[in-house]
């Protein structure tokens, strides 16, 4: 069944050629067009390929174009044009195409004739798409909801073009860093037959290697999902290089296959005989007659007949070895698809994995876990651009009724590709070239922009009083084709503590939108001012706030052009889900000082060590015994520091005490020129510190100075480490967290080191060596310091060897088994990072990164980031959560901290006079009676936040038409994590049609949101051992949708 081809690329000619071809020749693409194969042969299927980064060493557009050439040969146009062209010549002859980011750039490019042509090789599976998604994304630092969105995005895109012929079964991730299990399961839910991979730990394969086990079950969501989460994964022979000396591109150095013999060169028996050695060594540890050779590499085939031309001999020539019983290897042209279904067809019991592939090491000294925390701004950005893109696309639907303008869906499409391009492996990584680097930031700030206008006018829409007004004007307004400004501004600096808007105003309005479909309670708005005194009024008149300084490292952030040298703080009791609030803030001239500075005393104290269990009044008592001095709020959290060092000391929650040591370290970057494994030097990929130590140097011992301010909404100890280190750790009046505030840089390199620069936090927790990090931000994966899963690992490096990607937290327990109670400590982070627990009771996360080498895996630069003529100032935040055992915090609250991370509310300022001079009488005669009525807080989908529980997300709420549009509904616990949030929920269809936008029907689809569920029919696996293989997808049964732990169910909706 083909799904409703309609999206952004509703050209017409697009909409033509899916309705025309894609139901006629049903049957001929797909399993059903793949090449015979011979029992009884080792059957080498060829896989004609080019990997096309979307950006690495030179940007996308030039990868396209074929600019730049002098820093690589890469024109991915060249490469299309010219495989379409050589498969015409033959029917046997295949290509598979991976990137739809690369291969929408071409097709739109391409006349009516051409198109038919490509899509008549679409049809009869010459030219096959595999994985399909925009990009092919990086698996440690990119997060679920954008690997989700990406894939989406490219799915779709082949759908809407091709119809089904063009559904890729196969995933195809042949050069990401390491592979994640919360990508394996979302895979699965996408309907993917298979994964294939090139890179694992070089023990690891050679062990798979011996052990005959490169092919396996991947159980990606293991006590989630069952079986609907197994994925058949097979790690490739030779990465995705085809064997040596057989490298036929233009740009290869191999001979090609030479069968003239009245020639010189004259080679054919050498080539055959030798290949025919290769086939046996390759398939050896496959061990089902078939193995999948990658003929490509990177940006490849750009004169594709001096590829085709040999491998057609190379086919023919070992093939005729057969006649003469001479050879049982038989090779073919083939796709990853039909070598699985080959695979498949053997019924060759697999083994089941359960854990993931991290981290990546190429050799004993290349530790792949650099790349986990490189270009720490860029990562921010990634996850920020996420956070402002869903809103965009929750308000396209929302705000409009159900029914967006097409050019409303182009402007949301505008921001989708960028951030999608962001997700590439060499993108969000870190590990592009510099100034692609900055063609990624621009390409997000542009499609920010665009989003600018949809969220801009979704505000104004919103603050309309009459529900009829509004359905009268689904048109979008004039101003957007005409260029005129916007009436809110959004600040995408307030990490820094800009923002024009609020700066520069006396009288504005914040509009702040919660994309979370619950209410947020207890939540604290900062907002930079230039001046003390402001008047804050709410829905139900003026709300008490707080200002406070903006720290001096701050205000001298190079490149920071702000006037604002406070912030605003103000407490917001209830935000409601998927609704606007406004907020009125005034400039006053009363004189009230909300912070109070306080002076602290420095006198020496003894240190403990130790967990108190205790009541919090007398801890607050042996506190000032101590001469400590500790700050705590109303929910019974307080922090204690050392008047002496400055530095924290211990954090107190409900009746537990755990000593809580915080400081920042660096490892020196191991210098050289990578001439042997032991010269290899830290880079961009590569995490090398030079020293085999698990200890890295403190920064400092104690602060250089530290201030103190406290108020009623929040205090603050603003602390400055060293010249280029400070922080402020801030405690708000109601929450259970404790936020960091970091600024590292520049980093100092004069000394011609390189430093990658760590934060630690120490507490007295036991831990046996076991942490538990994030897979993609959703599902937790259980570590265990210098130990690996399933293969005997030998330990070459003795910190680096033991990092692993941390993109959304990291947590410690005193019980191995987070279901059980246990004091649980989690650190939660706003960018992804590398992570690690050197020592019992530490979490470790590194922060920022500056390197002086290459680490000569292809980028070409050390990770030398400068701005603004110096070297790159990042600022970041961490929250630190103590739950569990003692505390009154349940051990599970990470989960619903995380998604008010990664789904912050968004805000918009206006100029109270803007707002005015539009027709919008609320606001007007809000302003005009001085006693505003700002208790409208539109709700953009009514209802919808009573319809789902607490343990239930809003994904995805995002227009694909006029009169359709994308929704995921997730359930965000694990099982057995929490005793009410990990059950199953059921959610009536009828009650979430009513809470929906004009909606008339609503019907499930895969994950990719490009087949119908009941069309999803994947390939079953034998596991070696036998596994509870429940299938824990549940059908949408009597009008109800049953949602298990982890489990998303994705819809297309009508309006
Ligand atoms: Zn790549």
């Amino acid at each position: 069944m083909i799904l409703v081809p309609f999206s952004w690329r509703s050209l017409l000619l697009v909409l033509f050629l899916t309705f025309i071809h894609s139901a006629s020749v049903e049957g001929t693409c797909g399993y059903s067009s793949c090449p015979k194969t011979k029992d009884g042969y080792i059957n080498v299927h060829l896989v004609p390929h080019s990997h096309d980064d979307v950006g690495w060493l030179k940007t996308v557009d030039q990868y396209y174009y074929g600019d730049n050439n002098k820093i690589q040969l890469g024109a991915v146009q060249y490469t299309l044009d010219s495989v379409v062209s050589e498969l015409q010549k033959s029917p046997d002859r295949r290509f598979i195409y991976v990137e739809s980011a690369f291969f929408w750039r071409w097709w739109t490019n391409q006349d009516a004739e051409m198109q038919g042509i490509v899509t008549r090789l679409v049809n009869n599976g010459q030219l096959e798409f595999i994985l399909g998604g925009w990009v092919m994304n990086d698996e440690a630092c990119s997060h679920y909801n954008s690997i989700i969105d990406q894939m989406t995005l490219g799915l779709r895109f082949l759908n809407d073009t091709f119809g089904q012929c063009a559904r890729p079964r196969v995933a195809w991730q042949i050069d990401p860093f390491g592979h994640s299990r919360e990508q394996a399961s979302l895979f699965a839910q996408m309907g993917f037959d298979g994964l294939f991979f090139g890179r694992l730990d070089y023990q690891d394969k050679e062990f798979r290697k011996q052990n005959h086990d490169m092919e396996m079950i991947w159980d990606g969501s293991p006590n989630n999902l069952g079986n609907a989460s197994w994925l058949f994964t097979g790690a490739l022979y030779n990465g995705y290089n085809p064997p040596d000396g057989y490298c036929f591109d233009i740009f290869c150095e191999d001979d090609p296959i030479n069968d003239d013999p009245k020639l010189s060169g004259y080679n054919l028996e050498e080539k055959v005989n030798n290949f025919i050695n290769i086939a046996q060594e390759w398939a050896e540890p496959y061990d089902t007659g078939h193995v999948l050779m990658t003929m490509g590499s990177d940006f490849q085939y750009m004169a594709a007949h001096t590829w085709y031309k040999n491998l057609d001999k190379l086919i023919k020539y070992v093939n005729r070895k057969q006649i003469s019983n001479s050879s049982r290897v038989n090779v073919l042209y083939s796709t990853p698809s039909c070598y699985l279904k080959e695979v498949h067809r053997s019924k060759r019991p697999l083994s089941v994995k359960k854990d993931d592939f991290f981290p990546y090491a190429s050799d004993p000294h290349a530790f792949w876990t650099g790349y986990f925390s490189s270009r720490p701004t860029l990562k921010y950005f990634v996850q920020k651009a996420n956070n402002f893109l869903q809103v965009c696309k929750q308000l396209a639907v929302g705000a409009f009724n159900g029914h967006p303008s097409q050019e409303v869906i182009s402007k949301v499409r505008d921001f989708s590709e960028p951030v999608g391009i962001a997700q590439h492996h060499d993108a969000v990584s870190g590990t592009a070239k510099q100034h692609v680097t900055d063609d990624y930031s621009l390409r997000l700030t542009v499609g920010m922009k665009s989003c600018e206008k949809v969220v801009d006018e979704a505000f104004r829409k919103l603050q309309r009083t009459s529900p009829s007004e509004d359905q009268e004007s689904n048109e979008f307004p004039r101003s957007f084709s005409t260029g005129l400004g916007t009436t809110y501004e959004f600040c995408h600096l307030l990490n820094i503590s800009v923002c024009t808007a609020s700066e520069t105003m006396n009288d504005f309005v914040v509009s702040i939108y919660n994309p979370l479909a619950r209410d947020l309670h207890n939540t604290y708005i900062r907002i930079p001012v230039s001046s003390p005194l402001w008047d804050v009024q709410g829905q139900s008149g003026l709300i008490p706030s707080q200002i406070v300084n903006i720290p001096q490292p701050v205000l001298g952030i190079p490149g920071r052009r702000s006037k604002a040298l406070y912030e605003l703080v103000f407490p917001v009791e209830s935000l409601p889900g998927l609704s606007l609030s406004n907020f009125q803030v005034t400039r006053n001239t009363t004189e009230h000082v909300h912070s109070l500075k306080i002076k602290s005393q420095l006198k020496a104290i003894k240190k403990g060590g130790r967990i108190i269990h205790s009541s919090t009044s007398k801890l607050a008592a042996s506190a000032n015994l101590r001469e400590d001095f500790m700050i705590k709020n109303s929910n019974g959290l307080a922090i204690v520091f050392d008047s002496l060092t400055g530095m924290l000391k211990s954090v107190i929650k409900g009746s537990v005490e755990v000593p809580v040591q915080q400081n920042f370290y660096f490892y020196l970057g191991m210098a050289g020129d990578n001439s042997k494994f032991e010269k290899r030097a830290s880079g961009a990929y590569i995490f090398r510190p030079n020293t085999t130590e698990s200890q890295p140097s403190p920064i400092t011992e104690r602060v250089f100075s530290y201030q103190v301010y406290k108020g009623s909404h929040v205090t603050e100890v603003h602390q400055v480490f060293t010249e280029w280190i400070s922080q402020v750790i801030r405690l708000y009046d109601k929450t259970d967290l404790v936020e960091f505030e970091w600024m590292i840089g520049p980093v100092p390199v004069e000394d011609n080191y390189g430093k990658e620069i760590i934060t630690r936090y120490s507490t007295g927790i036991p831990t046996n060596g076991v942490f538990f990090t994030d897979a993609n931000g959703r599902q937790l994966v259980k570590r265990k310091r210098d130990t690996r899963a399933t293969w005997p690992y030998k330990k070459h490096e003795n910190v680096s060897g033991n990092y692993y990607p941390v993109n959304s937290r990291i947590l410690i327990s005193s019980n191995e088994d987070l279901s059980q109670d246990g004091l649980t400590l989690a650190v939660l982070n706003d960018r992804s990072q590398g992570g690690t627990s050197m020592n019992d009771g530490e979490i470790e996360l590194m922060l920022h990164r500056r390197l002086l080498f290459d680490d000569a895996f292809g980028v070409g630069e050390p990770l030398n980031e400068t701005a603004f003529g110096t070297g790159l100032v990042a600022r970041g935040k961490h929250w630190l959560l103590l739950a569990g055992e003692g505390t009154g915090v349940s051990i599970s609250k990470h989960r619903e901290v995380a998604q008010n991370i990664f789904m912050d509310k968004m805000m918009g300022f206006a100029d109270v006079s803007l707002l005015e001079s539009t027709e919008y009488s609320f606001m007007r005669n809000a302003v005009s009676t001085r006693n505003p009525d700002l208790s409208s807080r539109n709700t953009v989908v009514s209802g919808l936040t009573q319809v789902l529980p607490a343990n239930v997300h809003l994904l995805t709420l995002e227009p694909v038409s006029p009169t359709q549009f994308l929704l995921r509904l997730e359930h965000f616990y694990e099982k057995g994590e929490d005793p009410v949030s990990s059950k199953p929920v059921t959610i009536s269809l009828e009650d979430l049609k009513k809470a929906l936008p004009s909606v008339k029907s609503i019907r499930e689809t895969t994950l990719g949101g490009n087949q119908w569920i009941q069309d999803m029919n994947r390939f079953d696996w034998i596991p070696r051992i036998q596994q509870d293989d429940n299938n824990h997808h549940t059908k949408v049964v009597d009008g109800s949708i049953v949602l298990n732990p982890m489990e998303i169910k994705t819809f297309l909706v009508f309006t």
